[in-house]
């Protein structure tokens, strides 16, 4: 375990020896080891982080869009500054090859220069007379206290594209990492504490029973999570308790449609790319892969050689496309739907299996033969399996697309404008990619549809997002 980014104030809740309350343990992914134990913050200690997020609003929400610009590219400078570090947690912590980690942290600061930015854009209507005599105008304004409740597949990313329009928008925020992959974003924390005024930003550590405390908290305004749909729908629940309110990015099952006027040999490198990507713990990633008839057999040919060249191996190795699944559950669970997939009388055309090493190691698999209604084309896997499937005509191809419960991103591979045009219009996703998959440029909305939840991150929508509207009416007198 590296100790040089490891210091501070921070990090002596982290290594502090649980006495007593219930505990939480991150581990290397690649090798299996904990990394440390720590203790899930109370319903007290979220309380605590509420109150200083609070008193921390009185002032941060009356600063100028200017001033929190400023401070966010501070930030960003920082974090660039830092980024082999924390790219460097996110290897160790998370288990993603280091190119993709560095990758990310690049991105992640440019997450917040765009929200620098668009803190600095009012969205509202123009002010005039809509009623004689009166003058009408609209206010945006933030909400108080944010409660962000993040993911462990991208922990820092997550993190950046909540906080960073939060803040922009004026609010403060108390910051609940995964227990699973917590490193990243207390690097972050103990960063930002030399940048932003104390109580704007706050971090609380634990499990879902410490994420449940904040949602449960009456003095937090809006609550965001990023998580599984069942986590969702709870957090829904209990958000309705105190009226807050709630952005949710929850799963996803991506189709990639591939038809047979495509490059099929590019696009099927492209698709094995991108639906191992992160191991496939990525919501966005393409694992229902559905083609087109005339083109199913040389697609699934060149699709499986693409898949059987990648290389799962140590994340530290800049040679690795993909390393290990987060746990040693998340191993079962991937196995487990591979098992019944089969039981069920799927065929697996690459991989299939663990890998026999330390860590929690899972080949990249493609299953074929499957029906629609199967779990493993209508379940997240979240790891390495990707399912084809065969349609027979346009219409086949979008009732399979839209026949799961998700709808986050599906992509559509086809050099027909007329197709383009009526699938990226009848899909019902939130992303609808051409010819591409798992692209995002910050200037533009990310979110689902269905039961992947609903509300914007990124782009201005984000602003909109963590801020309300009021309208301010004048009456001359006199
Ligand atoms: P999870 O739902 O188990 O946990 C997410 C976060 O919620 C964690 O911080 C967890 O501690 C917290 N949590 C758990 N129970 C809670 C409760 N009752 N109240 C409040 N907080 C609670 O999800 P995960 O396993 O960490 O992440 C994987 C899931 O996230 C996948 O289903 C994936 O699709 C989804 N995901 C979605 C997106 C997206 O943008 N749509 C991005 C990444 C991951």
């Amino acid at each position: 375990m590296p100790t040089a980014p490891l210091a501070g104030p921070l990090f002596d809740h982290w290594r502090a020896a649980p006495e007593n309350g219930t505990v939480s343990v991150a581990h290397n992914p690649a090798t299996g080891e904990p990394l440390a134990a720590f203790r899930n913050a109370t319903p007290e200690e979220v309380a605590s982080a509420v109150e200083k997020a609070t008193m921390a609003f009185r002032t941060w929400g009356r600063t100028t869009p200017a001033e929190r610009a400023t401070l966010l590219l501070t930030l960003a400078d920082r974090l660039e500054a830092a980024r082999e570090d924390f790219a460097r947690a996110e290897t160790l912590n998370v288990g993603k090859p280091l190119g993709l980690a560095r990758e990310e942290i690049a991105y992640d600061a440019d997450v917040l220069r765009f929200m620098a930015g668009a803190a600095r854009i009012a969205h509202a209507g123009a002010a005039g007379e809509y009623l004689d005599g009166n003058t009408s105008m609209t206010r945006r304004e933030p909400l108080g206290v944010v409660g962000l409740i993040t993911p462990w597949n991208y922990p820092l990313m997550e993190a950046m594209w909540k906080l960073a329009p939060a803040l922009a928008a004026g609010n403060t925020v108390v910051l609940k990492p995964s227990e699973l992959t917590p490193l990243s974003t207390l690097l972050f924390a103990q960063l930002a504490r030399e940048v932003l005024p104390d109580g704007v930003l706050n971090l609380v550590l634990g499990d879902g029973a410490t994420g449940a405390a904040l949602v449960e908290h009456p003095a937090v305004r809006m609550v965001s999570l990023t998580g599984d749909v069942s986590t969702g729908r709870k957090v829904a629940v209990a958000a309705s308790a105190t009226l807050k309110r709630v952005h949710l990015e929850l799963g996803g099952k991506a189709p990639a449609l591939v038809f047979a006027d495509a490059p099929l040999e590019a696009v099927a490198g492209e698709l094995a790319a991108t639906g191992y990507l992160n191991a496939g713990q990525d919501c966005t990633a393409p694992c229902r892969v559905i083609v087109e008839d005339a083109a199913y057999d040389s697609f699934t040919d060149a699709y499986c050689k693409a898949v059987a060249g990648l290389r799962c191996g140590d994340p530290e190795d800049e040679l690795s496309h993909f390393g290990p699944v987060i746990s040693q559950r998340q191993l079962e669970r991937v196995e487990g739907f591979v098992e019944r997939a089969r039981s069920a009388g799927a065929c697996v055309l690459v991989g299939g299996n663990r890998i026999d090493r330390p860590g929690w190691f899972h080949e990249a698999t493609v299953i074929t033969e499957v029906r629609q209604d199967d779990e493993i084309v209508q379940r997240e896997v979240f790891g390495p399996v990707v399912t084809i499937q065969r349609a027979g005509s346009d219409d086949e191809m979008l009732a399979m697309a839209n026949g799961v419960d998700y709808g986050l991103a599906a992509s559509v591979w086809t050099t027909d404008v007329s197709r383009s045009l009526r699938f990226t219009r009848e899909l019902a996703f939130g992303t609808v990619w051409l010819n591409q998959h798992l692209v995002l440029a910050n200037e533009m909305p990310f979110g689902g549809f269905g039961q992947s939840g609903y509300g914007k991150e990124l782009s201005a929508h984000a602003i909109d997002e963590y801020s309300q509207v009021k309208h301010v009416m004048l009456k001359a007198t006199g």
